[in-house]
């Protein structure tokens, strides 16, 4: 069977053995999942201990998160892909070191190139600043649509961040409510595709406002 360009990167990066979390105790690699036409990605962190063990993003106490996080907005998971900055379980948990963000990053934005999503919502400062390629505090730009060459970007705090702060879930589920206005702003009605995979909301997300070129002065 002929592989899509998705899984043939996938495929190279099974076994990969780039940096040192290869041997630092991760159990597999995290590629991603969802939809592999997506218009609408999300980007977390790094995998955590139960996204190590099943190999997928996001199934472990934030993912539950996210997962309502998502109802909240209309969006399930099947309509959507998942994916993170880096591929495997840094050791305790710890933040990505830099060389590592290095050596992977690349892969996201091959993943981003192949789904062509129209909306990348990062999650939590790690992936907003890797996309955004600026050191912003994730407060400063949360819940607002920043126009990229390729895609819009939309950054949200990080589900977790509810788990070690339970007041910040009052303000995840408003920034939630923000993307699903801006959802509900630039989705066209769903075209029936007959394909078995449910389609993802088809986005008109017009050319950059000029006032976003001059955010970061
Ligand atoms: N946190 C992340 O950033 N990614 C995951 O996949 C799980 C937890």
């Amino acid at each position: 069977m002929t592989l899509t360009p998705l899984q043939e990167l996938a495929k190279s990066l099974h076994n990969c053995q780039r940096c040192k979390l290869a041997k630092l105790g991760r159990s597999q690699v995290v590629f991603g999942v969802g939809n592999p036409h997506a218009s609408i990605m999300f980007v977390g962190e790094a995998p955590g201990a139960n996204e190590d063990l099943k190999g997928e993003p996001f199934v472990g106490a934030a993912g539950k998160i996210l997962n309502d996080l998502l109802a909240s907005a209309n969006l399930s998971r099947d309509q959507i892909y998942i994916a993170n900055v880096i591929k495997c379980r840094p050791p305790d948990n710890r933040d990505p070191e830099p060389d590592e963000v290095d050596t992977c990053k690349p892969f996201l934005m091959q993943q981003i190139q192949m789904i062509r999503p129209k909306l990348v919502c990062t999650l939590g400062n790690w992936a907003t600043q890797t996309l955004l390629e600026r050191k912003v505090g994730i407060t400063k730009v949360k819940a607002q649509a920043f126009y990229m060459k390729d895609f819009v970007l939309f950054p949200l705090l990080h589900p977790a961040a509810a788990l070690h702060q339970g007041n910040l879930m009052d303000t995840l589920k408003e920034d939630f409510k923000k993307l699903k206005e801006f959802l509900d702003r630039n989705t066209k009605p769903t075209e029936t595709t007959g394909t078995a995979s449910p389609a993802a909301p088809t986005l008109q997300i017009d050319p950059p406002h000029p006032a976003q070129m001059d955010l970061f002065g």
